[in-house]
């Protein structure tokens, strides 16, 4: 393509909402520009972009034999009131009447629509598994959109969904899709891990996120220093503690006075212990009621492990007002012992003795506190917060680190939640009806192509990976008015597009400052620099984008090297 032909409308500052460096960027190379908040146009430089991360999607799916099908943006009312999910969603969802009144949506996801057509074909194991994808416009009404199309609310999604007679199947395609996803991260030159994440009432491991590090990301991502486990900070397994050496010497519960002592600094400074001494009381409302998790003073509750362990749908901080008129004691005293609500006390309490707890009244807290003689817990298990530098909770030797993540990818077993609420039943071989088990797996696409650039820049501008570059060669003739830098430029372009290599050649008459800054801005990987100086003495300086090294070759003959070039700089 030739610059002046292409659409590139390039910004020298960027847009003043822009937080991260994604965002500023894809708007300063004429990527894309903002319509609406979190609605934007993909101009041409930012849609080929796309279109490679979706081309190497489709060639993973392809691979496993997930079958493309395209489903309607616009869905019914009825299939989300079948599912449960119109009232559950909540703002998220936009909804709207057609000129008859009827109820739709935009889809912000497609298990319902899937799931219909499914249901109405399929009838029989026979034709199980069956695995559909498609490439989608999604609308979401985020509360913050942000950062460009990284947190759009219309955006584009590769969504999978699979069906099968029984877990195992649903399993192995499972494990499929997962090696599909390594390969489409791998392939778009991107850092990633794979990380256990949330699969709510689910169990097991059969929830996972692709996670690009990136100092943005909103997501924490714990990780082994030594082996490969990674997880969701919210799910982060804690290793149990070891059990203590000797039998201590237990202590008699004793009631002190802490005026206005609440906090675990503030209660350890006062009667001279160490906060880890201390075992703190948090209450929280689920939809089992209020409920208190125990966790060591030196420690954090982690709201969704103590949500899985109790088997409940959903939980929250509660209100503090809520505890007080619940149990009647002032926030900053409530202890396990003689707690009226259901206590659940995480494996470090269990392992610690004569430890200092509140003791549900004004101003005391008691010392000498032990689980099982004083108060007994409903349930003891892994509710709190790893840190980085813990001990992995898989291998012998290796500690957390704790980094961002942006989360590009979602796999997850979803059980029979759809089939059974909608109906999605097979016949096995018996004769006999079954719901289907079901498996959805979800790429961001805007969200890959922008994670790519949080982590290929520099101060100038984006340096794309080879595989999803727009264009993986920018020729740049530095006078293009001179006529063996044109002559030298032109040649150079079309033996290179004669070999299949997608070309951008930079035909302005702009001074060549403005030409370079604007090929580093734009990040194509190599950039062939065409002066008059140099193509008098056959040469022409090759420069890879990504090192910012710069070295002269022979012209022609550096023509047939550029594949090669191109293919060291994705290895
Ligand atoms: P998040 O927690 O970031 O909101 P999610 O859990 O809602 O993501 P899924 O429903 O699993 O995401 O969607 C699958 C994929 O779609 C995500 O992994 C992400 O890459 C992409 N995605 C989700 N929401 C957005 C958005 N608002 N803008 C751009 N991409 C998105
Ligand atoms: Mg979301």
């Amino acid at each position: 393509m030739q610059y002046s032909k292409m659409f590139i409308p390039t910004l020298k500052d960027s847009p003043a909402d822009a937080e991260v460096v994604s965002h500023k960027l894809m708007v300063r190379a004429g990527m894309i520009r903002q319509v609406a908040s979190g609605i934007y146009t993909i101009l041409p430089m930012g849609l080929r972009v796309l279109r490679k991360v979706e081309q190497i999607i489709r060639e993973e799916m392809d691979r496993i034999d997930s079958q493309e099908t395209f489903l309607p943006s616009v869905q019914p009312a009825e299939l989300w009131q079948e599912s449960g999910r119109w009232d559950f969603y909540g703002k998220e969802l936009l909804r709207f009447k057609d000129r008859h009144g009827r109820e739709f949506c935009y889809g912000p996801t497609h298990e319902e629509i899937i799931t219909d057509i499914v249901r109405k074909e399929v009838k029989s194991y026979k034709k199980l598994p069956l695995i559909l994808y498609q490439i989608q416009t999604k609308f979401r009404d985020e509360v913050r959109p942000r950062y460009g199309i990284m947190r759009g609310r219309e955006f584009m999604m590769k969504d999978a969904y699979s069906f099968h007679t029984d877990d195992a199947s649903a399993k192995e395609t499972y494990q499929k899709m997962a090696v599909a996803y390594e390969n489409i991260f791998n392939r778009c030159g991107l850092g990633f891990k794979m990380v256990v994440a949330d699969s709510g009432t689910i169990g097991g491991n059969f929830s996972h996120e692709f996670a690009v590090l990136a100092d943005s990301g909103e997501d924490h991502i714990g990780f082994c220093d030594s082996c490969d486990y990674a997880s969701n900070l919210e799910r982060a397994e804690a290793r149990a503690p070891s059990p203590a050496q000797d039998t201590p010497k237990l202590d008699n519960l004793k009631e002190v006075s802490t005026p206005g002592k609440k906090s675990v600094q503030e209660v350890a400074e006062f009667l001279s212990v160490l906060p880890q001494q201390i075992v703190k009381t948090i209450v929280m409302d689920s939809d089992q009621g209020l409920v208190a998790g125990l966790v060591r003073g030196d420690r954090e509750i982690n709201p969704i492990k103590l949500k899985n362990l109790i088997g409940a749908e959903w939980i929250r901080s509660a209100d503090p007002k809520a505890i007080s008129e619940e149990t009647g004691i002032p926030l900053g005293f409530v202890g396990p012992v003689g707690l009226k609500l259901k206590v659940f006390a995480d494996r470090e309490v269990e392992a610690s003795n004569n430890f200092v707890t509140g003791a549900n009244k004004t101003d005391a807290h008691f010392t000498g506190v032990q689980i099982n003689r004083d108060f007994k817990a409903e349930q003891i298990g892994d509710i709190r917060m790893v840190i980085e530098g813990d001990p992995c909770p898989k291998c012998a030797s290796g500690t957390y680190q704790v980094k961002r993540g942006i989360e590009v990818g979602h796999i997850f077993i979803l059980g029979t939640k759809y089939s059974k609420s909608m109906k999605a039943h097979f016949l096995d071989l018996n004769g006999k009806e079954n719901p289907m088990v079901m498996g959805c797996y979800g790429v961001g696409v805007g969200r890959t192509a922008a994670a790519a650039i949080e982590q290929n820049h520099d101060e100038k501008g984006i340096i794309w990976p080879v595989p999803i570059a727009p264009f993986a060669v920018h020729i740049i003739p530095t006078n293009y008015s001179q006529d063996a830098v044109k002559k030298a430029s032109d040649s150079a372009y079309k033996i290179l597009q004669e070999r299949n290599i997608e070309v951008l050649l930079d035909d302005r008459t702009d001074r060549m400052g403005v030409k370079l800054n604007d090929a580093d801005l734009l990040g194509m990987p190599l950039q062939i620099i065409i002066g008059p100086k140099n193509i008098e003495s056959g040469k022409v300086e090759v420069k890879v984008r990504k090192t910012g090294v710069s070295e002269l070759h022979d012209f022609p003959q550096v023509l047939e090297n550029i594949p090669a070039i191109l293919k060291d700089l994705v290895s």
